[in-house]
Formats: structure tokens, sequence, C-alpha cells
């Protein structure tokens, strides 16, 4: 008889959140602390959604979305989680780029970037000064007008040198484009400027278990293997999701998986306003991406002049067309060294690439695994001009796609960072639309990344709670439809 994974729960929950994304977790962890009672449902047999990892045999252990994250990390992990999984972040301190515009090493903070572009680049440094300045004083209310294109010739015209050192880390962390609106550009770009760039010690496998306890510590109802077909709503109000053939009443419900899928698949379009429909149709997905995950043969060092994160291209200019084409020239790799798990031997490469899921959906089966095939072998030849040896070195080596993606997280396109920058307004209106009914998950470039998921999982979990005071005294509907 098949397993129940939903054995002992209870029928009806003043909450119940779909994924375990950061955004997910961190909105059932914030709900649960203020006495409400969640069930966190999610598909998969992990917890984590893309802040994951996987193990193969040989004792390896890779990370998938570690690569960096902004400060601000450790004060919200320290007031949303524990103080033991602030207290695991720590600086990467060697960022580097490698292309036929420049090479350089950077600590990636703005005293280090003002230094580089004075110094390097030759600018004035007034120019330099106001650029961070209008930056970081962008806000999500300000001007959406303004593409990313627009704000670097307005302060540095006809430098496709300096666009590429100020772009290109934040297309690679985000996907976003010279096309986006400034404002997602300045708050990521800010973000990270204001200490530079952070890594979880230890590996997401233990975050996501540190993450789990303090999930069960604070009295959420977790629960894996549990896929919802439909979130219910009567008379524009969530009563309910129905998963593994069982209904399961919610004074509300919180989704963080993939914002159409909610509204088209979980909710259906019938339940909004036609107007939002056309909205949330209009609303476009963020690329995806293709991963090469390198173990070295135990013990097998790598020089740390290498570098934390390696940006590196052998495009001249710098190009979103270019970064997401099949015809790779630009990979940022990831180097992680013994320290990223104290007390390991094991050193891995991460080379990641930005691609379209339409580049693979449409393979035969044949074509696909023979695509990945030359995706190994053509980035470990890239690799070799950094680690000469890397092929007698290697003892593993595999890659992921945008298929990948999808298939794991369901993530419609594999999409690595949920929607583009008009996912975030539609995400807010839901709960206009359905009472009781919330999104939080990678929407709109601020929202995305480990940071923004989180923080996001957070606001809405604020929302929640004020719903749940709101109504306190409604009964809930049962959950048929
Ligand atoms: C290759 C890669 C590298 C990245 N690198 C970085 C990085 O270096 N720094 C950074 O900050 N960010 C990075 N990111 C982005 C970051 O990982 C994500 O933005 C963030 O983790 C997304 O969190 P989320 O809460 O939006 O949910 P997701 O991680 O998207 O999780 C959604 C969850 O919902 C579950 N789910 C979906 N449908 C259902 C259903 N019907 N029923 C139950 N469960 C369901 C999924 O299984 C999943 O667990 C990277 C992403 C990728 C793919």
């Amino acid at each position: 008889m098949a397993r129940d994974f939903l054995k002992g729960a209870r029928d009806s929950y003043d909450c119940i959140v779909i994924g375990s994304g950061l955004a997910g977790m961190t909105a059932a962890n914030t709900l649960a602390r203020t006495g409400q009672s969640v069930l966190l449902l999610e598909q998969h047999y992990k917890l984590g959604g893309m802040a994951t990892w996987f193990k193969r045999p040989g004792g390896h252990i890779f990370d998938i979305s570690l690569h960096g994250f902004p400060v601000g990390m450790i004060k919200s992990c320290r007031r949303y989680w524990s103080k033991e999984i602030a207290d695991s972040i720590v600086q990467l301190r060697n960022i580097r780029f490698d292309n036929p515009m420049f090479s350089l090493t950077t600590t990636f903070n703005r005293e280090d970037f003002t230094r580089l572009l004075i110094e390097k680049f030759q600018l004035p440094e007034a120019d330099v000064v106001a650029f961070f300045d209008a930056a970081r004083g962008m806000n999500f209310y300000d001007d959406q007008s303004t593409t990313v294109g627009e704000l670097f010739q307005k302060f540095f015209p006809g430098r496709e040198d300096v666009i590429r050192l100020l772009m290109e880390p934040i297309t690679y962390a985000n996907g976003s484009t010279l096309e986006d609106p400034a404002i997602s550009y300045g708050i990521v770009f800010s973000n990270f400027m204001s200490q530079g760039v952070f890594t979880f010690e230890g590996g997401t496998d233990r975050l996501i278990d540190l993450m789990h306890k303090e999930l069960v510590t604070s009295g959420v109802d977790v629960r894996i293997r549990c896929d919802v077909e439909k979130i219910l709503v009567r008379d524009r109000r969530v009563c309910g999701v129905r998963v593994n053939g069982r209904d399961i009443a919610a004074r509300s419900v919180v989704s963080n998986a993939n914002l159409k899928s909610t509204i088209f698949r979980m909710v259906g379009e019938e339940h909004f306003d036609r107007k939002f429909v056309d909205d949330a149709q209009a609303v476009r997905l963020n690329n995806s991406s293709c991963q090469v995950y390198m173990a070295l043969k135990p013990g097998s060092d790598l020089d740390e002049s290498l570098g934390d994160l390696l940006f590196s291209s052998t495009a001249p200019l710098f190009r979103t067309d270019a970064l997401l084409s099949r015809d790779i020239t630009s990979r940022t790799y990831s180097f992680y060294y013994p320290r990223t798990r104290p007390g390991s031997d094991r050193s891995l490469i991460v080379s990641s690439t930005n691609a379209r899921y339409e580049d693979w959906a449409k393979l035969s089966k044949e074509d696909y695994e023979a695509s990945k095939r030359d995706l190994v072998e053509t980035t470990i030849d890239a690799l070799a001009r950094y680690v000469p040896d890397i092929r007698e070195r290697l003892a593993h080596a595999e890659a992921s796609t945008p298929i990948t993606f999808r298939h794991y997280t369901q993530h419609l396109n594999g999409a690595s960072f949920g929607t583009k920058f008009e996912g975030l307004a539609v995400s807010r209106a839901i709960p206009e639309q359905v009472g009781g009914l919330y999104h939080a998950g990678s929407v709109g470039i601020i929202m995305s990344g480990w940071l923004g998921a989180m923080n996001y999982g957070v606001i809405v979990a604020n929302d929640v709670d004020s719903w749940l005071l709101k109504s306190a005294t409604r009964p809930p509907l049962a959950a048929t439809t």
C-alpha cells in the first residue's frame, strides 16, 4: 500500500503553505511563531526548493544555489530563524572577472568598486559617487520606466567595459537584462555593494536541516511528498487545498509555487477578475540556467587565488543574448574549497550559465543526453584555462539544465528566478482577488534570490497574520468545492 505522507495531519489549519522554498519556509516559521497553526506541504522529498544540494557516491556533496548572497541575510536569519544560522554566514573575499575587456579581483563592495572604477577604469570620482548614490536611493515606488541600460548610459555613456563590470554579476545573480527597469538592478546591486558577497558555512544541507528543526520547534506541521493539486476557493475566499487526494481546510493559504502555476493551475482563472487574469498572463517568466557540477578527487586542493566566484567570458562585449545562447561564451565558476564544509577534504567547482528552456525542451531524448555530455566536456575544456590539469584531477562531473529545474521544483520553464519585474504586482494583488490567498516566492527580481525570497516570506507572513486576526470570528469554510 502506498505510504500516507499526510498521516496524522489535521483536517483544518489557520494557514497552509504550499512549497518549502526559502520564502515558503520563512513564511511558515514566522506565522507559527505568532501562534497560528501551520501546515507546510512540499511536493519533493527534500525541503529547500532551489536552495538544495545533492550527493553522489564517493562522498561528494554539490550545492545548487549557494553561490553568494548579500549581507542582509545575516540580519534576516537572526530575526526570522536562529542565531546559529546567522552565525554561520561568512564573506567570500575574492570575486574575479576575466574577459577580453579586463581581468581583476575584487571584494565586491562599494569601497573596492569605487577604487576600481576610478583607478582602473579612469572614471571621475564624482560620477562614480553619483552612480552609487543613485542606485542606493532607488526604492520600489520609484520611476519604473527607466531601464538599466538607460541608467548606465546616463552615468557612464559609451563605457561598455564599465557596464560589463556593473552588470555581468547581477545578470548572473538574477537573470536581469539591460532592458529591465533600473530599479530592479539598483536594489539588488546596492544590496551586494553594501558589504560584499556572503555564503553559508556548512553547505545548503546543513542550512536546511537547521531550518527544518526550527520549523518543528515553532510547531509547523511539515510534510514532504505532498503535491498540492488544487487550491480550494469558494465565494472568492480560500478554504483549503486538495493534496494527495485529501481536502484539508484552512483560513489562509500561501503559495510558494511558481506564480503562474499558482494562478492558472492550482486556483483556476475563473476565480479572478478578467483584468487580473490578463495581467497575470502577461507576466514573463525569468530565464533558467545550466550547471556543470565537478568534484575533484579527495584531498586534491585548489589554489585559492582562483577566487570564490569567477565571472569568465570570451565574448568581446557584454550582451544579454550572448549570455543566454547555447553557444556558450560566458561561464561563472563557483570554487568550493574544503572550508565550505569544515572538516571535509573536498574541493568542488560548479560552472553556471544562463539558459533558455526552449533550447533544451525541443531536443529528443538522445539529443538531450548528448547535449548534456557536450556541455560537460566543453565546460571542462573551458575550465582548463584556469585549472590546467582539471581532467586528471576530476572524480565526478555532471550537468543540469532548465529541464532539471522544472522537474524538481515544478517551476514553469525551469525559471531559476521566478518571474520578471511585473510578477511582483500580480503576486501582491492575489489577496484582493481571493480572500486569504497569498503568494510568496521568487518574483520580480527584487523578491528573488535567497535574501529576496526569505524577506518576501516575512512580508507575506505578516499580511496573513493580519488577515487571520481580522477573520478570526468567521468559521473556516469547509474544504469542499
Ligand atoms: C542554479 C541556481 C543558482 C542560484 N544561485 C543563487 C545564488 O547564488 N544566490 C541567491 O541568492 N540565489 C540564487 N538562486 C536563486 C534562489 O535559489 C531562489 O531565488 C530561491 O531559492 C527561491 O526561493 P523561493 O522561495 O522562491 O522558492 P523555490 O526555491 O522556487 O521553491 C518553491 C517550492 O515549491 C514547491 N512546490 C511547487 N509546486 C508545488 C505543489 N504543487 N505542491 C507542493 N509543493 C510545491 C517546489 O517543489 C519547491 O520546493 C539560484 C537559483 C538557481 C536555480
